[in-house]
């Protein structure tokens, strides 16, 4: 009797641990559904999980709004560390955090959403999940075609979220041919495409000529995408490559980058762009400015200027096209330059007849203010998501929330390679101005390392981030090739 007592109370254990998980549960869905008798939390759906959606969805009183989030990504993309990323200085997990980090207090869904119905508050989304075949399933109760069904979610508020995608100019042959870097995966394609090259050009057989067009990197877009992805390459072909391959085919590597506009880094200040110019030609890097790539085709630029550029890889990086679904909405008014979406100060979509949708806010790159245009950066995406959480916090208090966006323009900061940046805040208002303005060189490169630093979301991140730079630093980067 005595032997069998512990393995009862063992078991009242377990029993009164499981017990509690579920009434854990209940109160969790309950809480889900109402904040009180009688007064139901109204339905907040979220479209998109980047620097606006995601920003929104960290601070949102979730005890206070039903959340739900509809993303094509499980994740977030901090965008800035993306093109260290590429070459390995960080590793893929510090430029991520995962949008179920905050289930089971929202409701998530890996889909597009491909519809929005502002009349009945309803949205069509489209699964963004693999379609798995039926022999994987269960029973065969679910077929290819289940998995891939459309279906609808109503809202009671709506933020839309989606971002832009990447422009192409419709130039033949992009979109087939060259790498874009707007999210971890192309990072990823990119990394593994560059160590492929250098595996390739190693080969015994190839005369030098095969070999230095596998070791051409071509960059298209001047903009601080790609000039902080060529200094960042440049930093890994003159350090870890350097190291590892032979001396003979690392000579043979170069890098060149096309932009059609006279100057590289548009937005930055004329001094900083000469400095940049400058200090990324004496590197070695080739700027080829007022240049227009014609076409692409396997392994080869169409160049106006030049002729035929043969590459072993390229990246494409010309700013921004509206998303589909931004396009799609025809009953909302729109920039008719950059066709994104145009909101009031209170960041509500503007209806085709000129009034504010009051239930439906548009945030990001999807969007634009139509007194006051700002860039499209993670900056003013992210500043949008912490004024929409102030206003729909106030509003799910019943409290008003008057005061309209406005933004504080806290600067511009690009890595330039070989430990230096630039970092331009001239053009913000006075207020904003009361410290430096603009720097160069290792300060610069210091602020953009504390600033990305700062600006990282999560402890896991705050920790890997230094980690893997101080890592790196001492031993290389990783040049595994998966
Ligand atoms: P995104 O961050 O692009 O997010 C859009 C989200 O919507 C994604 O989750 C996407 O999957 C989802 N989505 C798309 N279509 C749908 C749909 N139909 N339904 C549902 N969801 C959808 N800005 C800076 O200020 N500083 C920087 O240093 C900087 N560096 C950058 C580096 C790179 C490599 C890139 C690509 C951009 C950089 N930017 C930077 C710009 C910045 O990342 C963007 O301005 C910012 O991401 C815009 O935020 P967003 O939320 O509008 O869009």
């Amino acid at each position: 009797v005595r032997a069998a007592q512990p393995q009862r109370s063992v078991a009242t254990v377990l029993y009164s641990k499981q017990f509690k998980q579920l009434a854990r549960r209940q109160q969790q869905q309950r809480r889900n559904l109402s904040i009180g008798p009688g007064h139901y939390k109204q339905r907040l759906v979220i479209l998109g999980s980047g620097w606006g959606g995601y920003g929104l969805l960290r601070g949102i009183d979730k005890r206070r709004w039903d959340v739900t989030v509809i993303s094509p990504n499980t994740y977030f993309n901090f965008t800035p560390l993306l093109a260290s990323t590429a070459v390995g200085t960080l590793e893929f997990r510090t430029a991520i955090e995962p949008v179920r980090r905050y289930a089971p207090d929202i409701r998530y869904y890996q889909a597009w959403c491909d519809e929005v119905d502002f009349k009945n508050k309803v949205l069509t989304c489209m699964p963004a999940t693999r379609p798995t075949n039926s022999s994987a399933t269960h029973s065969g109760e679910y077929t290819r075609c289940d998995l891939q069904k459309p279906f609808s979610i109503s809202y009671d508020k709506l933020v839309i979220a989606v971002g832009a995608y990447s422009q192409t100019f419709n130039v033949p042959g992009v979109k087939e041919h060259a790498h874009f870097l707007k999210d971890v995966k192309d990072a990823r394609r990119i990394r593994s495409r560059i160590l492929e090259c250098f595996e390739q050009a190693s080969q015994p057989f190839l005369s030098d000529l095969e070999r230095r067009n596998l070791l051409h990197f071509c960059i298209v877009g001047g903009g601080p995408t790609g000039v902080e992805f060529a200094a960042e390459l440049h930093d890994l072909l003159h350090t870890d490559i350097a190291r590892h391959y032979d001396k003979s085919i690392v000579r043979l590597a170069k890098i060149t980058m096309y932009d059609v506009a006279p100057n590289i880094l548009g937005m930055f200040d004329a001094n900083l762009r000469k400095y940049t110019e400058k200090t990324l030609s004496r590197e070695g890097i080739k700027i080829l400015t007022s240049h227009h790539v014609d076409k692409v085709e396997p392994g080869k630029l169409h160049v106006r200027e030049q002729g035929e550029v043969p590459f072993g890889m390229l990246v494409w990086s010309t700013g921004l096209a509206p998303n589909p679904l931004v396009q799609s909405l025809t009953d909302t008014k729109k920039d008719p330059k950059t066709s994104s979406i145009i909101t009031n100060d209170h960041l509500n979509l503007i209806m085709s007849n000129g009034e504010p949708n009051p239930d439906v806010w548009t945030i990001g790159d999807a969007a634009r203010i139509d007194t006051a245009p700002l860039p499209a950066t993670a900056q003013v995406a992210s500043q949008k998501a912490k004024y929409l959480v102030r206003k729909l916090n106030k509003l799910a208090n019943d409290e008003e929330h008057k005061a309209p966006f406005e933004f504080h323009n806290q600067g511009s900061l690009a890595y330039i390679g070989n430990w230096k940046a630039i970092y331009d805040r001239s053009g913000g208002n006075e207020k904003d101005d009361r410290f430096m303005s603009k720097e160069t060189g290792r300060v610069a490169w210091l602020l953009w390392r504390s600033a990305y630093f700062t600006m990282t979301l999560s402890w896991r991140n705050k920790i890997l981030v230094p980690t893997y730079w101080f890592l790196n630093w001492i031993f290389g980067r990783d040049i595994t090739r998966f």
